[in-house]
């Protein structure tokens, strides 16, 4: 991936014509404006501050190309990928970047590094793809005098494709295509697709519980996983393969959502599926976000969701509208049609079915009625199809728009379906508010993604001119955004995880004995606290 941003060089996805229109007109921002990354070689980075003796043991611990202290390295691992984080590596500042990258092989040389940092006294920060958006890589000293990052990208063995059993054991840094194409020659797949599933790693979606795009179908990572292996300073955790137990709380689900700051997830035993011979994917419409949200509602809680679920509300279905692929498609198909039904300005939903031909149809036919008693106007497959296709574009999108300045962030909660409209309006209202108050109004969309008996998950998207500040502009408005969340009763995360960004509202979230009980269990496990400080627990 690029040191600044998304993707390798020479893979763009530029803007389409109407979006710069879009800039120009709703934000005010001249769409000739470039600011590009600073050269490489004008990137900051701190002197290293590893111990001599530290680095000796650990190249003896993991061979000497496999700690690496070059810039390219430590810049590569300085930050994750959220909009501060490529605020901040754009303009060249790496100086929190780690003193050193190490590259372990094996289980037992993750250990024999943290033995290494323990003695040290060295931050250790595993690092998967570094997608992170809530600053889970970037390096925190917390009073440690050096840090490293420990990139599992040498782990990437797959074993163990039990056909019988539908379940295969990962190692910890695969990337998301080769786990797929691995598993798919065994003709099975995990079915976990997030958005940055080209660059996260199969350990980094264990360590922060994500959720793929088709998670109401296939289920969350949290949901797919029987086992791990994760080695912490005071040894291994290993957790027994088995469909379920009740052998007491689990200590599988203390591992998984746990960061990097109670050891490092080596392995992981995952339930995978026999990889779908059909997929319909395909476009629906509603009169408005509180009429789609009530469609779902009730096809969810019928047990007739699909395993794709996307309900744009009016902003974001606008927006799609005027620049995606999905929307003109869905324009040119329909625009009349809509407006006869009372549905323009109305929302956009795409559902995707995955499985056998036959269960694929028989599932869309009762989706379908469902659906359609709830007011919905199905628009086709072609809108479905394009979404599909541009599933994996938005990251370089954003690189596009932050070349010419803008603001472009996301952020995502989760509730109940009573509450669902109510958070929407909070959260909705205080990005507003947060962004206007200096300039031209801000775009603020959302759309509903994963869907759950009790209730579902609310993505935001928002987009504005960016200020002199930029940093102190995004602030503003994740705190004003997270004060909402946390008021109008919602989870402070769904799948992005706690990171540095988070940490604060994680007492809103667990309570202030739920945190003691986590750290009772950090300070068993890593006793120097040198894994990855300042992360997760407040
Ligand atoms: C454009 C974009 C789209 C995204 N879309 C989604 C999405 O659809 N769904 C979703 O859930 N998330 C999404 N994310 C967030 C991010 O991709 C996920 O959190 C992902 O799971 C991180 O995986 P990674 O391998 O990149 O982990 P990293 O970013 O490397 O690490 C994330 C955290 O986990 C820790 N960690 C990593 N590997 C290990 C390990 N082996 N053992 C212990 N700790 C470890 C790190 O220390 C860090 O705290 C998106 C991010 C971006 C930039």
């Amino acid at each position: 991936m690029r040191w600044w941003g998304w993707g390798e060089d020479g893979h763009t996805v530029p803007l389409p014509p109407a979006a710069e229109d879009l800039l120009r007109d709703e934000l005010g921002v001249d769409p000739a404006t470039r600011n590009p990354p600073v050269p490489f070689d004008q990137v900051r980075l701190s002197d290293i501050a590893l111990p001599g003796p530290a680095l000796e043991k650990l190249k003896a611990a993991l061979g000497n190309e496999h700690v690496r202290v070059d810039d390219e390295a430590r810049v590569r691992h300085a930050v994750g990928r959220s909009y501060p984080d490529l605020i901040r590596i754009r303009s060249g500042d790496a100086t929190g970047g780690p003193d050193a990258v190490a590259l372990p092989g094996t289980g037992e040389e993750v250990a024999a590094a943290l033995a290494v940092c323990a003695e040290h006294k060295v931050a250790v920060v595993p690092f998967g793809g570094g997608t992170s958006v809530v600053g889970g890589v970037e390096p925190v000293h917390d009073g440690f005098p050096a840090a490293i990052s420990l990139d599992l990208s040498r782990m990437v063995a797959t074993t163990d494709v039990d056909r019988t059993s539908l379940t295969a054991r990962l190692e910890a840094g695969l990337l998301g295509p080769e786990a797929e194409r691995r598993l798919l020659e065994e003709g099975v797949t995990l079915g976990h697709f997030p958005q940055s599933f080209e660059y996260s790693t199969v350990g980094g979606w264990l360590a922060t519980r994500s959720a793929g795009q088709a998670s109401t179908g296939y289920g969350r990572i949290d949901e797919l996983v029987e086992a791990v292996r994760c080695v912490t300073p005071a040894g291994e955790l290993g957790t027994k393969a088995a469909p379920a137990s009740a052998a007491g709380p689990s200590v599988r689900d203390l591992v998984v959502g746990s960061e990097g700051v109670l050891g490092v997830i080596c392995e992981a035993t995952l339930c995978v599926r026999p990889a779908p011979r059909a997929r319909r994917y395909e476009g629906w419409s509603f009169a408005s976000f509180a009429e789609g949200c009530d469609a779902f509602r009730v096809m969810e809680q019928a047990g007739a969701a699909a395993d794709v679920n996307r309900l744009s509300d009016e902003d974001e279905t606008r927006l799609t509208m005027a620049l995606g692929s999905t929307g003109s498609t869905a324009e040119r198909l329909g625009k009349r049609y809509l407006r006869m039904r009372g549905h323009e300005g109305g929302c956009l939903a795409i559902l995707g079915f995955e499985g056998e031909e036959e269960d694929v149809e028989d599932r869309r036919r009762r989706t379908a009625a469902l659906l359609r008693a709830g007011g919905g106007v199905s628009i086709g497959h072609r809108p479905g199809e394009a979404w599909r296709r541009s599933r994996y574009a938005a990251p370089y999108l954003r690189d596009e728009l932050l070349d010419r300045g803008m603001l472009v962030e996301t952020l995502e909660t989760a509730t109940n379906w009573s509450n669902l409209g109510k958070l929407h309006a909070a959260v909705g209202e205080a990005l507003r508010s947060a962004l206007s108050g200096r300039g031209t109004p801000p775009l603020v969309m959302c759309h509903v993604s994963h869907l759950y008996s009790s209730g579902a998950s609310l993505y935001f998207t928002f987009l504005a001119r960016q200020e002199d500040d930029a940093l102190e502009q995004w602030r503003a408005a994740k705190t004003a955004a997270s004060e909402a969340i946390v008021a109008a009763g919602g989870t402070i995360t769904h799948h992005h995880a706690i990171g540095r960004d988070h940490r604060q509202w994680l007492a809103a979230e667990s309570g202030p004995l739920g945190i003691e009980v986590l750290r009772a269990a950090k300070e068993r496990l890593d006793p120097a606290g040198i894994m990855n400080p300042g992360k997760l627990l407040p």
